[in-house]
């Protein structure tokens, strides 16, 4: 492939968005105002935009529980019993999975709670985690409460990978090294998919067979990752995985989120899981019988009945993935990072160092400005100008060209606006 070649003008950004087959999807969304116009919306990492059909669809599923009362249980145009059904295609195509590999759920802490319990279950012997340094802190505060939950010190039975000193982001070959080094000692391996700091994009496949190499799991938080890069779960032997759907995916605060669990694991009733009532069995649920039979696949790590209205943003928002595809959807995020990137260089008045990763491989939608001692003025003076950034404490600026609904006319304009900082 022939590098992209860009051009620093509005004409040129123009060109590209008149000839982007995915181009009209931003008509599907609805956009902040500012000083009465759209904002120039880079925040899709932090919280994706709301689709206009959102709306419609809680009215519908609002008019049926009006209509229905306890009948909607059965009678719903989507039935409530089986909702979380109709997310088990669209989230599968998004991850790489097989349908039964995945099913909407609780929110994303929560699940890495529920499948920790089933994938860290550590012995005197093998009880260590390996974990990126500075990861999300619910993911840290996840792990180091499973660790003391088994009597162990977190300290001793986490390892945290760095990146080197004077280095922002951390070199897999560190990663399989901490890996082979803690040998029979690791019980489990959890990486973010995508760092939410750095937009380091790791790499799931050699991440996970070098735990299988040694016996452990692979586990990932792909919080980041999910509706942003291509994700290939299954075939990758991803032991699990969990992720949450108010970024990248679109669907709303606090959004459902969403697990992956190997048929390997997912099929074997042997697995521990904390049960509820809605992983049982579908067919015996109903019978108030003792004992728990898990059902196939990851839905029996479901507890309780499916929280419709919260999943009704999760239709509206996979509806559009389903149609625009995560294949066009990288294609164009692989471009407009790029073009993103390109532009920044040629920012002569300010100074900041991009610590995303410049390989395609190792990033996704996100680029990271790690700026001196001005980046909070930076970022208030782009907020003045109608830009919706996203501000990571001590001194970044993340932007995120969300292939979804941002142009390449937004990305140029962005370039123009901080280039006039100064
Ligand atoms: C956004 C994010 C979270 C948030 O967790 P919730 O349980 O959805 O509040 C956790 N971990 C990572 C890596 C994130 O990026």
């Amino acid at each position: 492939m022939t590098p992209d070649v860009f051009e620093n003008s509005l004409a040129y950004a123009q060109a590209q968005d008149s000839t982007d087959i995915l181009y009209s999807f931003r008509e599907r969304f609805i956009f902040p105002q500012h000083q009465g116009k759209d904002v120039r919306y880079f925040c899709g990492n932090s919280l994706g935009l709301q689709p206009k059909s959102t709306s419609y669809l809680m009215q519908k599923e609002l008019d049926d529980w009006g209509a229905f009362g306890v009948e909607g249980h059965t009678q719903a145009r989507n039935p409530w019993l089986y909702y979380h059904h109709l997310f088990s295609e669209s989230l599968a195509k998004i991850v790489g999975a097989f349908p039964d590999e995945v099913v909407a759920m609780n929110t994303l802490t929560v699940n890495l709670h529920l499948l920790l319990v089933s994938f860290y279950r550590p012995t005197k012997q093998r009880y260590k985690i390996i974990m990126e340094a500075g990861a999300f802190p619910s993911d840290q505060y996840a792990i180091e409460t499973q660790a003391k939950l088994w009597g162990f010190d977190p300290n001793e039975a986490i390892i945290e990978v760095s990146p080197r000193s004077g280095e922002d982001t951390i070199r897999e070959e560190d990663i399989l090294k901490a890996i082979e080094d803690a040998g029979s000692s690791l019980a489990l391996v959890l990486f973010g998919g995508v760092n939410y700091y750095t937009g380091q994009l790791f790499n799931m496949k050699g991440i996970t067979e070098a735990a299988h190499r040694v016996g452990a799991y692979a586990g990932f938080d792909l919080a980041h990752a999910v509706g942003n890069v291509i994700l290939k779960l299954h075939d990758w032997g991803v032991d699990f995985a969990c992720w949450c759907s108010y970024k990248y995916l679109n669907s709303g605060p606090g959004g459902v989120g969403g697990a992956y669990v190997h048929r390997h694991h997912g099929d074997n009733p042997k697995v521990f899981r904390l049960a509820g009532w809605w992983g049982n069995e579908e067919a015996t649920r109903f019978k108030m019988t003792k004992g728990f039979y898990p059902q196939k696949g990851v839905a029996s790590w479901q507890m309780s009945n499916a929280p419709v209205f919260n999943m009704v943003a999760h239709r509206a928002s996979l509806d559009i993935f389903e149609k625009a595809g995560m294949v066009a959807l990288r294609e164009k995020s692989d471009r407009l990072t790029a073009y993103l990137e390109y532009l920044l260089l040629q920012v002569n008045n300010l100074s900041f160092k991009i610590i995303t990763p410049q390989a395609k491989e190792a990033r996704g939608a996100q680029l990271s400005l790690l700026f001196g001692d001005r980046g909070r003025e930076v970022f208030d003076r782009l907020s003045d100008a109608g830009i919706v950034a996203d501000w990571r404490e001590p001194n970044v600026i993340r932007i995120a060209p969300v292939p979804l609904y941002n142009t390449f006319e937004d990305v140029f304009a962005f370039y123009e606006i901080l280039n006039s900082i100064g």
